[in-house]
Parts: structure tokens; C-alpha cells; sequence
């Protein structure tokens, strides 16, 4: 579905991805780990079209994406930023339609419809100012935002950040939902051990190069990244 071929990204001087070559297949959750300033946001700032690639292909569904981000959303990838960065002086319901600005009336009234059903926490909270919802909260609004576009592809940078582990176990849950209705989902995570656990293939990203590749489990075995990312 999703195929990057020796892709190269610079902020200036700064080369932030070199030569990095991944795929995700459909209904695949793909987790890309690696530490603070591996090239993680980059590579998804460069599929979502906000950053344009020095060298190297993304071809989506056969198709190379363009590289401004409304066309990439209208073909069917939306990016989850880092940080959840809703809008926090609207309401819940007003950042969901947000999310949802290039459909038609009937399908954005039916998706708002769909998701309140995926997050009832959301509905409860429909008229509240974005701002004022917990961290989870805001992560939930965040992909939910991201849903309403109806998505092939979401791609997730950092959802379990700063949050309380038992509200990272519901947005996991959630993430495998997601792939459950249909979407595929290319997960960023800093937390190695959760992002290995939910995925069906995992690539370990440092200092801007693709470093290993394989299975969840397989990675997770790894000599190497126990020690680099598992605590040992
Ligand atoms: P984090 O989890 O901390 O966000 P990351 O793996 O997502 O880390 P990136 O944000 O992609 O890493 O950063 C990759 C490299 O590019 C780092 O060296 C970072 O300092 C640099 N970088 C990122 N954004 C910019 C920018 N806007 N201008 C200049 N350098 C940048």
C-alpha cells in the first residue's frame, strides 16, 4: 500500500532521513521506532506532504504522493501530529469537523455519526472546549480529527506520549480498532515495547537511517534492540 523508496530529507544543512526504504502492506500495523531526533516525525512530515524529500519515492497504492499536504489527505493519508495540537479554543464537535472539511454534508454528518459511536467519550464531551479535555482526551480527539476524512492510511506520531499507562492501554486498544474497521496505521513511537507488541512489522530508525528490520516479535527477541530500547 504504502511503498518508500531511498528517501533523503534535510532541514538545511541538517540531514534528518538518508536513503530510508520501507513499505506497509494493507490492513498492516507498521511501527517505525527509534529515539529523540532518529528522523521519526520527519519521515512522517514527508509522506503528509509537509515536507518536501531532497531524493527518494512514496508511492501510495501504486501512485507517487504528491507533496502538498490537502492532495495527500484527498488520496486517502491523514497524519496524526505529535503532540495532538487540537484546536483548543473550538469545540470537541468543531475540531471533528475540522478533520472532516473536505467531505460532502451527508458523508461528514454520517463519519461525525461514526466516530462518536468509536469514541462515546467524545460525544459525552461534544460541546466542551478542546482545551479543557485531559491528555487522553485531546489524543483521542486528535485521531478521531484524523478519522474523519476516512483515511486509508492514518499515521500516527507518538499517540502514547505523556500520558498515564492505563490511558496508553486505551488508545491502543483503539489503534487496533482502527485496524480492525479497515485502515492501515504507520505508528512513531518512542515507547518501543507497546509500539513492538501491536505491530505486524517494525523498522528501527537511527540517526536518520533505517538500522533493522522485521517482525514485532522478531524485533522484540533482538539482542540489539533490548539493549537499545527495552531497558536491556
Ligand atoms: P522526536 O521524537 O524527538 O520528535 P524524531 O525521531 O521525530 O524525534 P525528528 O523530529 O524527525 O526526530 O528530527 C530529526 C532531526 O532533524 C533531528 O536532528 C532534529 O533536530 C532535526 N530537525 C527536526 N525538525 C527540524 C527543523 N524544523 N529545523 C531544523 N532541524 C530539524
Amino acid at each position: 500500500m504504502l511503498n518508500i523508496e531511498n528517501l533523503s530529507a534535510c532541514y538545511g544543512y541538517i540531514e534528518a532521513l538518508k536513503d530510508v526504504t520501507i513499505e506497509a502492506k494493507q490492513g498492516q500495523i507498521v511501527s517505525i521506532i527509534g529515539s529523540n531526533g532518529a528522523g521519526k516525525t520527519t519521515l512522517l512530515r514527508c509522506i503528509s506532504g509537509q515536507l518536501k524529500p531532497v531524493c527518494g519515492k512514496i508511492k501510495f497504492l501504486g501512485e507517487l504522493l504528491p507533496a502538498q499536504p490537502h492532495k495527500v489527505v484527498q488520496r486517502g493519508v491523514v497524519h496524526v501530529p505529535e503532540g495532538r495540537r487540537v484546536f483548543s479554543g473550538l469545540t470537541v464537535e468543531d475540531n471533528l469537523l475540522v478533520g472532516g472539511y473536505l467531505l460532502k454534508e451527508k458523508e461528514l454528518h454520517e463519519n461525525l455519526k461514526r466516530n462518536y459511536e468509536l469514541f462515546p467519550i467524545l460525544k459525552e464531551r461534544k460541546n466542551q472546549f478542546a482545551g479543557t479535555l485531559s491528555g487522553g482526551e485531546q489524543q483521542m480527539l486528535a485521531i478521531a480529527r484524523g478519522l474523519m476524512s476516512n483515511p486509508k492510511l492514518i499515521l500516527l506520531d507518538e499517540p502514547s506520549l505523556g500520558l498515564a499507562p492505563i490511558i496508553v492501554n486505551q488508545v491502543y486498544d483503539l489503534i487496533k480498532q482502527i485496524r480492525e474497521n479497515g485502515v492501515t496505521v504507520l505508528l512513531v513511537e518512542q515507547n518501543a515495547r507497546k509500539a513492538l507488541n501491536i505491530c505486524d512489522k517494525a523498522y528501527v530508525i537511527e540517526n536518520g537511517r533505517i538500522k533493522l528490520s522485521g517482525t514485532g516479535c522478531e524485533l522484540l527477541n533482538s539482542e540489539e534492540v533490548k539493549k537499545a530500547y527495552l531497558g536491556g
